[in-house]
């Protein structure tokens, strides 16, 4: 499947910070992105149970109400010192304690020696009349001692992916969008999808 130059794409999330890195990431490929917010789409609730099912219901609801082809990502921070929490339940996990900050805190103040962790990301294509198609990517890495930077958004200040010093919120948007859980389900995405303008 093919998204020509000129493609009208329905980004299907409410969330500011991936809107910004799906623009950044569509710019050189000519498609036009439209955000779910724009065209008063709800938000459906994200009933399933691992990410490509919260992804499938996202495209396919905004799929269905703009009658476009929609993208959405379902994405989570699991950190293996805490069972692999909160996974697929990241945005769950903030909510409930008023905000990032307090749930950045709260993972702070809980975990031990063990720090891994990793960010996963899962696309969702759904164009009306097709099959939904799905794209995954995991950064790995490690969860800092104590909140660091400003940059990006949600668990970022805590999370410092390997191979850096940094935490995503410390290395600013570039740097994190060529390494993130969300560029590498995005190649994916770009391979089998878009065509680069000339
Ligand atoms: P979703 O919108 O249901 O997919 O929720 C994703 C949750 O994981 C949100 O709470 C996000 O803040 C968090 N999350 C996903 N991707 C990232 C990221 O790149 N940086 C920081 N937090 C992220």
């Amino acid at each position: 499947m093919r998204l020509l130059p000129g493609t009208r794409l329905v980004i299907a999330t409410h969330n500011p910070g991936k809107l910004a890195e799906f623009a950044a990431f569509l710019a050189p490929y000519g498609i036009e992105a439209i955000s779910a917010g724009a065209l008063g789409l709800p938000e459906p609730a994200e009933t399933a149970t691992d990410f490509a099912g919260n992804a499938r219901i996202k495209a396919c609801a905004a799929a269905s109400a703009a009658g476009l082809p929609s993208i959405a990502d379902d994405s989570g921070l699991s950190i293996a010192g805490m069972g692999n929490a909160p996974g697929i339940h990241s945005a769950r996990f903030a909510r409930e304690r008023g905000g990032f900050a307090q749930a950045m805190a709260d993972i702070l103040a809980q975990l031990g020696e063990n720090r891994r962790a990793w960010f996963t990301s899962c696309l969702c294509l759904a164009v009306p009349g097709d099959e939904p198609l799905f794209f995954a990517g995991e950064c790995h890495g490690s969860i800092a001692l104590e909140v660091r930077g400003t940059h990006g958004f949600g668990y970022d200040p805590i999370f410092i992916p390997d191979g850096s010093t940094l935490t995503f919120a410390e290395m600013g948007e570039a740097a994190k969008n060529a390494i993130s859980h969300r560029a590498v389900s995005f190649k994916l995405f770009q391979a089998a999808c878009l065509d680069q303008l000339r």
